[in-house]
């Protein structure tokens, strides 16, 4: 690397370092609003359009969780970050076509965005020949009435969670779910938290809450998120919105 690279990578590591404090910040602040420990979320950093030498910074400066939504961008990048001795886990989040589940299973730790009984029995298919543990997988619930944006629709959830519980190749750990469009997010995510409860009590064990992105993580912590997908606040704006 020349001198010129190394000061633009440590300018950089920088600016991530600064945000990432921002939004522990804003994850400590919505945490004591709603009376809950930080220590109950866990901060995935999505990457999608960056490049795999800021999943390294991130990693030095202590995450290692990572997500991603396209399997044509995500496959590479976590190549190249092994390639380079990283380690992290890493988080499919974006929906998924059946004919990319196999690679997504070669290096994803986690798929947020199960929404079909196909996806999923692909997926456990996939799973059972090329992983030697089952692949975690959360329900990706619809809080609206747009397909475009995937997810299952609320009165499907229970018979596909119980179908994904049976399947050997995966592992249910829970729910994911993206504020709608045109509606206050606090509305969708204490629809999401019902949700949530009644298919706790069938699946006790699957306790993930997977909800809030840069502009709406309050909200979601408020109504019980586990698990926030942060991107443009910790990387910055993206070029092309996905
Ligand atoms: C891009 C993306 C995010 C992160 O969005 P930001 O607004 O940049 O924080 C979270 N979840 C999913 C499913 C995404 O595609």
């Amino acid at each position: 690397m020349t001198v010129s690279k190394m000061g633009l990578e440590k300018e950089r590591r920088d600016e991530i370092a600064a945000n990432l404090v921002a939004v522990r910040q804003r994850i400590a602040t919505a945490c004591a609003a709603a009376g809950r420990d930080p220590s109950e979320i866990t901060l995935i950093a999505v990457t999608k359009t960056y490049p795999a030498s800021d999943v390294l910074h991130l990693m030095e400066l202590g995450l290692t969780d990572v997500g991603e939504n396209r399997d044509q961008e995500a496959a590479p990048k976590a190549a190249e970050v092994a390639a380079a001795g990283g380690k992290v886990s890493w988080h499919f989040i974006g929906q998924l076509q059946r004919n990319k589940a196999r690679s997504v299973v070669t290096y994803a730790d986690m798929v947020h965005s199960v929404d079909s009984m196909k996806l999923a029995s692909t997926l456990d298919g996939h799973a059972r020949a090329l992983r030697s543990t089952p692949l975690q997988v959360l329900i990706q619930v619809s809080l609206d009435k747009d397909p475009q944006r995937g997810g299952v629709p609320p009165a499907d959830l229970a018979e596909l969670a119980r179908s994904v519980e049976s399947m050997p190749g995966l592992k249910l750990r829970g729910l994911m779910a993206i504020a709608p469009l045109g509606e206050p997010p606090k509305l969708a995510f204490a629809r999401l938290a019902q949700y949530s409860t009644l298919f706790q009590a069938e699946h006790p064990n699957a306790t993930i809450v997977s909800a809030g992105m840069s502009d709406d993580l309050d909200a979601a912590i408020a109504f019980g998120a586990t698990h926030v997908r942060i991107g443009s606040a910790l990387l910055g704006k993206r070029a092309a919105l996905r």
